[in-house]
């Protein structure tokens, strides 16, 4: 029998032999996630930079630092949740994702999902809120969470936006100081094995 990690694993090699869109010819590394495999949160950014792209891991770069600093801030470790982008391999010039490269690349977000099926979905700047939260800006829906299957899902600025802006660091300080008690919410809902809704971002 296929266990869990090795589900995951598995999945993780066929991200990096992705070749469903254009990205994959600009691509020193594909990125696919990285972390627990029984994770209760799952972060999603938005695409891999250089760094994600040299390494071949998931917030690396100068946004990762603080996204490392933000969860010790709440007492966790990066090993003890998942993180992983919408696209997985890096736009030249680090331009915004393409709408049909966020489509090519979304089966791969709901593989994960599915496998990991984690109690808190916490996006990560515009482009993973626009899976959870269509139709929503990010300045008035980040800091709120919405229940969807038996997953609870919240939506945070970008590490990488609140990096040098003073006021969006603070707010993204203080939605991450409301993970801890979403979390036990979270664990509060029954299993019922039913996912978010699988929304197309296009
Ligand atoms: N920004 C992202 O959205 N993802 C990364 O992995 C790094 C920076």
């Amino acid at each position: 029998m296929v266990g869990k990690a090795s589900a995951l694993a598995e999945l993780h090699n066929e991200i990096a032999n992705c070749q469903q869109c254009d990205l994959a010819k600009h691509r020193t590394r594909v990125v696919p996630g990285e972390g627990a495999e029984d994770a209760s949160i799952v972060f999603i950014g938005e695409a891999p930079g250089w760094h994600e792209d040299q390494q071949g891991r998931p917030f690396v770069g100068a946004a990762g630092k603080f996204l490392d600093e933000l969860l010790a801030s709440i007492g966790l470790k990066r090993e003890e949740v998942y993180i992983c982008n919408v696209i997985k391999c890096k736009p030249p010039e680090n331009r915004d994702p393409l709408p049909m490269e966020i489509k090519a690349c979304q089966p791969w977000l709901e593989r994960q999902l599915e496998l990991l099926h984690p109690q808190l979905i916490v996006t990560l700047g515009r482009y993973s809120m626009a899976r959870f939260f269509p139709g929503e800006s990010i300045s008035k829906i980040h800091g709120k969470s919405r229940r969807q299957g038996d997953t609870i899902c919240y939506a945070m600025y970008h590490p990488a936006a609140a990096l040098h802006q003073q006021s969006l660091r603070q707010a993204i300080q203080a939605d991450m100081s409301k993970i801890p008690s979403l979390l036990a919410s979270a664990q509060e809902i029954p299993e019922t094995g039913e996912r978010p809704q699988q929304l197309s971002m296009f």
